[in-house]
């Protein structure tokens, strides 16, 4: 056990917890039950502070077996395992994961808790769906759930950042794959109107769709973008067949940038060099899982490019029919004059029963903005009221900033999640900064 000082991938909001390792489901009620406060962390890649709590225990877990594969893509792996360590004993035998975020940087546990969801939630949902069951340690005991038994718990934990037990394993159904490439499609639009009228009549013959967007222009040109979408290619696709794990980053960003290099100016220079290099039309290239799925992982701790004071990442959606909202977002970014790397726009399909889990039938917008200008907290404080307005959310697993009341509006559920939280962790040890702050446990 040591003490260390935690924050999450923003850097914002550092806090100094005692670090504890676990290896056994035994281990974990242990040092749950020797803890007034305590959370489980992964790898860290959430963005504010739901893996850390503030003088109180963190949990590592180190079980992260990954178990033989059945002929139906069936197969238990520990919860401490990373996606990249899956990946790397799927892919080469012909699976791959249902749902992945934009990193594989990121462990089971993780997933589970912010029941993630990657560029195919419009036809295959969340992380969530494809969870057959899972073995979680709480407070009271350690139990096998499943949506048939107990799942109010099982949904619970799905998106409960971590604030209903520690997942010790599940029992996860791979989707099957003939190659380790993806055919993808490109296409350049000149503004936001256009690219997204594109996604809402095409994106349903796509298993994968994403727009990256930039949010530094105005005018004509208001949210222009580069949208990919694509599907597994099959064997009938390639030359030859391959199977191959990802490969690890070969660069990493060895220091700190110096606070202010990610500003409106290189921003904004960047954005214009990435659109122009995109091509206008390009259809059916053949495209790594690396560079399609994630491609950020190609640079390591690339978040020390935003500096010491670090970065926030706003992620909303809307519900089917708010697009508006979207665009009155950009246009809002845009006028304040505050850099924002490229967003990336998703359409989300039916939500998962989790009563805090975030996705809804919509849109989503994802925005990286450097903490610094002044102006930040009210520009994020004004996307808030659209947001509320559009009855949509902020994604708890990136936020940094939110408050107990904007919560409650956002997450109607919330009392439902409680009543789960309290019965089986009744004196309220699973707990975080994030939980804090928000006062998601109590009540
Ligand atoms: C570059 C990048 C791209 C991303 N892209 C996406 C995306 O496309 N879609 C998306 O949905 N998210 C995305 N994310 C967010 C990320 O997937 C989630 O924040 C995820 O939860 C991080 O997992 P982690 O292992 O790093 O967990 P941490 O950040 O360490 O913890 C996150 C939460 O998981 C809980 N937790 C961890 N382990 C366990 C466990 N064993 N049992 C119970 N709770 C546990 C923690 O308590 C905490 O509440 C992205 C993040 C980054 C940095």
């Amino acid at each position: 056990m040591s003490s260390v000082l935690l924050s999450g991938w923003g850097r914002t909001m550092p806090s100094v917890a005692t670090l504890r390792t676990v290896s056994s489901e035994e281990e974990i009620a242990a040092a749950i039950a020797a803890s007034h406060a305590i959370i489980a962390r992964g790898l860290g890649r959430s963005y504010g502070d739901p893996a850390q709590v503030s003088g109180g225990t963190v949990l590592c877990s180190q079980m992260s077996d990954v178990g033989p594969i059945d002929e139906d893509g069936v197969l238990q792996v520990g919860a401490g395992a990373s996606l990249d360590q899956l990946l790397a004993e799927c892919i080469p035998q012909g699976w791959f994961l249902p749902v992945t975020p934009g990193t594989r940087q990121v462990t089971i546990g993780g997933a589970i808790a912010a029941d993630v969801h990657g560029k195919n939630h419009h036809v295959d949902g969340s992380f969530a769906r494809h969870v057959l069951a899972m073995r979680v340690v709480t407070p009271t005991g350690v139990a096998t759930i499943s949506p048939d038994e107990d799942g109010e718990l099982f949904w619970a934990t799905m998106g409960g950042l971590g604030l209903t037990g520690v997942v010790a394993s599940i029992t996860l159904k791979l989707l099957k794959i003939d190659t380790d490439q993806v055919v993808v499609d490109t296409q350049r639009f000149a503004n936001l109107d256009e690219v997204m009228s594109e996604m809402t009549e095409g994106d349903a013959d796509y298993r994968y769709s994403v727009a990256w967007v930039d949010c530094m222009t105005r005018g004509a040109n208001l949210g222009r973008a580069v949208l990919t979408r694509g599907d597994h290619a099959r064997a009938s696709d390639v030359d030859s067949v391959s199977l191959r794990a990802p490969t690890a980053a070969r660069l990493k960003v060895p220091f700190d940038a110096p606070s202010g290099l990610l500003n409106p100016w290189t921003i904004r220079a960047f954005n214009e060099a990435w659109f122009r290099s995109s091509p206008r039309h390009q259809v059916a290239k053949l495209e790594s899982f690396s560079s399609f799925f994630h491609p950020l992982d190609g640079v390591g701790d690339w978040n020390r490019l935003y500096g010491r004071r670090g970065f926030v990442q706003y992620q909303f959606c809307v519900p089917e029919g708010s697009g508006d909202t979207v665009r009155r977002a950009i246009e809002h970014l845009a006028s304040s004059g505050l850099a924002s790397f490229l967003a990336v726009l998703k359409r989300f399909g039916p939500s998962s029963p989790g009563p805090l889990s975030f996705p809804m039938p919509g849109w989503t917008l994802a925005l990286d903005l450097p903490v610094g200008p002044a102006t930040l907290p009210q520009v994020l404080d004004d996307l808030d009221e659209l947001v509320l307005s559009a009855d949509g959310r902020v994604y708890l697993a990136k936020d940094a900033r939110l408050s107990p009341e904007k919560i409650r509006a956002m997450y109607p559920r919330l009392d439902e999640f409680r009543e789960v939280k309290n019965r089986v962790d009744p004196e309220h040890k699973l707990t975080s900064d994030l939980a804090r702050r928000l006062e998601l446990v109590g009540a």
